[in-house]
């Protein structure tokens, strides 16, 4: 999932990308459009993300492999950059044919549908949503929730792990943020890495509300890990980045200094709404995505809290905790603080 509607929908296609890897795009039900899976030919066939479970992508896909006299059951292992829907909602099906499913056990609660529906509840309360629009919301994940199959096993991958393939190891790179368990592909030896929602061309992957897989209870502190996952990604030194969704990214650092920007920007207009005086993180979101539709605040209350807690984290607001809903507050000393 990503905030904000495709602007450039031109997948990953092109000399850049190694021959042996085919970029496929299938289409999605969601506001971001088409979703780039990659198949990688030789042995073992090997599927990077799936598509959504839904009867049209399932066909695009069947139809992406005839076009090479290949068909599902002849997929050997399917690796999810992470488990959104676009993601991995096809996984269950490759399951059943055969195939092995390998993703990073941070999403382990995304790929069972899992979202901690009590936690959320009491999360959206706190941030000062009402009732009937909690209902409509969960109403609206519930629906969204059908374009993907549950999924409770699979083989977990870890940070720096080579898995073998004919035409060079792949070697899986951990790249929280977006998601806790986000994981990029890199393709032996050829500079290039398969990297999910990381980094999108212009736009600014979302950080959906996540648990903390090591904290229970706790929310993921998305922003931070992200911000590390930049850093990361740029000691890497790629040429190539091929993203879910858009084009290719040849400029890995001018994309990393560009959405290093835009966060600082919305953090900086976070902190322009509270200095206004204490808010609910609903009273942020209004001020800030004034005409979200439904399944868009859900998007704009991870965006809005995920830098609230990044802020707090840094010192930089306080909460105040009432009976219902938490209100949040510049921090005056740290507003005071030279520098
Ligand atoms: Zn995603």
């Amino acid at each position: 999932m990503v905030r904000r509607q495709t602007r450039d929908v031109r997948p990953c296609i092109g000399e850049a990308v190694p021959a042996w890897v085919v970029p496929i795009v299938l289409p999605t039900p969601y506001p971001i459009g088409p979703v780039t899976v990659y198949l990688l030919t030789g042995d073992p066939l090997t599927l990077v993300d799936t598509g959504p479970a839904t009867g049209v992508a399932w066909r695009a896909l069947n139809a992406a492999l005839a076009e090479r006299s290949l068909r599902p059951v002849d997929v050997r292992r399917v690796l999810l950059t992470h488990a959104h829907h676009d993601h991995f909602g096809l996984a269950r099906r490759f399951i059943r044919l055969g195939a092995s499913l390998a993703a990073h056990p941070g999403e382990r609660r995304n790929l069972r549908l899992d979202r901690g529906w009590g936690l959320l509840w009491c999360q959206l309360g706190l941030a000062g949503m009402s009732v009937s629009r909690r209902l409509a919301l969960f109403a609206g994940l519930r629906a969204l929730d059908r374009t993907a199959r549950r999924v409770s096993s699979f083989e977990p991958l870890v940070q720096g792990q080579e898995l073998p393939h004919e035409h060079g190891p792949i070697r899986v790179h951990h790249l929280p943020g977006h998601t806790p368990g986000h994981v990029g592909f890199e393709l032996g030896g050829e500079g290039v890495a398969i990297t999910g929602d990381t980094v999108l061309d212009g736009r600014v992957p979302n950080a959906v509300v996540d648990s903390d897989p090591d904290r229970p209870g706790e929310p993921f502190q998305a922003l931070a890990a992200y911000a590390a996952t930049l850093a990361y990604l740029e000691t890497l030194r790629l040429r190539l980045l091929m993203p879910a969704h858009g084009p290719c990214i040849a400029d890995v650092a001018g994309q990393v200094a560009a959405l290093g920007e835009r966060q600082s920007r919305r953090s900086a207009q976070v902190r322009e709404v509270l200095a206004g005086g204490p808010a609910t993180v609903s009273d942020v979101m209004t001020r800030l995505f004034p005409r979200v539709a439904l399944l868009g605040s859900f998007l704009a209350f991870s965006e809005v809290l995920g830098h609230i807690l990044e802020l707090e984290r840094r010192g930089e607001v306080r909460r105040l905790s009432g009976h219902r809903r938490d209100r949040w507050e510049l921090d005056g000393r740290a507003v005071q603080r030279p520098g």
